[in-house]
């Protein structure tokens, strides 16, 4: 089954959690943490159960997210 990297770049993210509300797998999260730009920034809880279905990536205001699809070749 193909498996799926989620990656975010955290100082472009606003918090404002439209990729959390938009995952149907409920795997995104608000971090703790603060980023430059004062937010707290979405990261991932559950990477392996990500479907790579890129809703996240699509509805990201910031274009702060990005999907890449392992290769299973290696
Ligand atoms: S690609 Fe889809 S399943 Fe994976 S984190 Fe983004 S919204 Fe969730
Ligand atoms: S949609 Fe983009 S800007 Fe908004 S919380 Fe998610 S990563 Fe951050």
């Amino acid at each position: 089954m193909a498996k799926f990297q989620v990656q975010f770049d955290s100082n472009k993210c606003k918090g404002c959690e439209l990729c959390h509300a938009f995952c149907p797998k409920g795997i995104i999260v608000m971090s703790e943490q603060i980023n430059n730009r004062g937010y707290n920034p979405a990261s991932i809880s559950r990477q392996e159960d990500c479907i790579g279905c890129q809703s996240c990536a699509l509805v990201c205001p910031d274009g702060a997210i990005a999907i890449y699809k392992e290769d299973e070749s290696q």
